[in-house]
């Protein structure tokens, strides 16, 4: 089937129109805007991107007039697959308790493992679909999603097995499963008088069990791991990473939320593809990313709900790093499904501009994930778009809080509208 979509500007993400004289975009954005600008959509994929007046006539075309067309947006990090509510501890943390009373009173990310243990896999796929849907309504197409809070082999392999029963659904976001690894010691491995020795067998079982089975059969692209004081230490994370390029995973890890304990240099090291949150990282370490073509995906409503200091991100920019946005979806320290709402955020905290933002949620997104057809309104590449009910594609960071789509599509099929 094929479709042309016309709108008042696209906005195509694509390098080699940042900028071009053919397109009126102006030197020097880089998001290759073409105004009154046309789309032609062919099936799955994109067969042609350009000016209107320049479209092929003969074929089924609908005008969104003075409204913008981007790429789908790319959530690169979530912990979407979750279970159960932590409102409760919310309202004890804005009461003033700390994370050891709220520990001591069931809370954290092992109260979320509690409710994944009880949870059927069945009932688990299904509210990650229906949370899906209301990404995709707010314009994001493509999806990475974290296990995590199973900590077990078997129950890690259950919330894996429900992110991919929900990436079944072809109209909901393209799924990115991530085997979250190392993100929290399981309660029974945290006390006594053994609590080093528990602590080492359960990383030995994770690296040499959990790591190969799950890769074997597919469950996932990514590993994870949790690198920060209070986490896992770079060593741990290493032998995890290590067991999971030997599978053929690539590598994503948590690092420097809280301190910069070397995540960002394990990550250099390894390979990988990116490093999330650095609220905590010197300028070396910055350099060295930038060198090695690791990504830094910045996670603003995180540090927004705990009230954390931004990431340094002139520094960051400085030495050359390419951003990523997400939402970091969790049911405890990012609390919302919204990209956008991501988004808005790292504009008003973090400093990046409405250009280098969009980029960070669509392209740069989708090249962490090792989604090159994806991210960028390219022939050739998949059709996902969403066509915006606003103005100007800055219009996306500002204003915030409500759904601003007019259309959204993934490989040429409806998702909302
Ligand atoms: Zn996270």
């Amino acid at each position: 089937v094929k479709k042309i979509y016309t709108a008042a500007r696209v906005v195509t993400c694509d390098a080699a129109r940042a900028g071009s004289s053919a397109d009126s975009a102006g030197a020097g954005s880089p998001l290759g805007v073409i105004e009154d600008g046309a789309v032609l959509i062919e099936d799955a994929r994109v067969a042609w991107v350009g000016r209107a007046s320049d479209a092929p006539r003969d074929v089924d075309a609908e005008d969104f007039g003075a409204r913008v067309i981007t790429p789908g947006l790319v959530d690169a990090h979530t912990h979407a697959a979750w279970a159960g509510s932590r409102d409760g501890e919310y309202a004890m943390k804005m009461r003033g308790a700390d994370y050891r009373e709220i520990a001591a009173a069931g809370g954290g990310i092992l109260s979320t493992h509690r409710a994944i243990a009880a949870i059927s896999e069945e009932d688990l796929a299904r509210d990650l679909a229906a949370r899906l849907t209301r990404m995709a309504s707010l314009g994001v197409t493509t999806c990475e999603v974290k296990s995590g809070y199973g900590l077990t082999r078997a129950l890690e392999e259950k919330q894996l097995r429900a992110i991919a029963t929900a990436a079944k659904n072809k109209r909901a976001p393209h799924v990115v499963p991530t085997f979250l690894a190392l993100h929290a010691l399981p309660a029974e491995a945290r006390d006594g008088a053994d609590a080093k020795e528990k602590r080492d067998a359960y990383v030995d079982r994770v690296v040499t069990e959990h790591v190969p089975k799950i890769a074997d059969a597919k469950l996932a692209r990514f590993l994870d791991a949790y690198v920060d004081a209070n986490a896992f230490t770079v060593d741990e994370a290493r032998r995890a990473c290590d067991a999971a390029t030997a599978r053929g995973l690539s590598i994503r890890l948590h690092v420097g939320q809280f301190a910069d304990i070397g995540g960002a240099r394990l990550a250099a090291d390894v390979g990988a593809r990116s490093v999330d949150h650095v609220e905590h990282i010197g300028n070396a370490d910055a350099r060295l990313l930038a060198e090695k073509g690791v990504f830094c995906t910045l996670l603003p409503i995180a540090s927004f709900t705990l009230k954390q200091e931004p990431p340094p991100v002139a520094m960051l920019r400085a030495a050359g790093v390419r951003f990523v946005v997400a939402s970091d979806a969790n049911p405890g320290t990012a609390p919302s499904e919204s990209l956008p709402l991501a988004m808005a955020f790292a504009v008003r905290f973090y400093g990046l501009s409405p250009d280098e933002t969009i980029l960070a949620a669509t392209k740069h997104a989708a090249q962490s994930l090792d989604e090159p057809e994806r991210g960028v309104i390219s022939p050739g590449n998949y059709a996902d778009l969403v066509i915006w009910d606003l103005p100007h594609e800055h219009a996306i960071v500002q204003p915030w809080g409500t759904s601003k789509i007019a259309r959204v599509i993934r490989d040429g099929l409806l998702l909302a509208d």
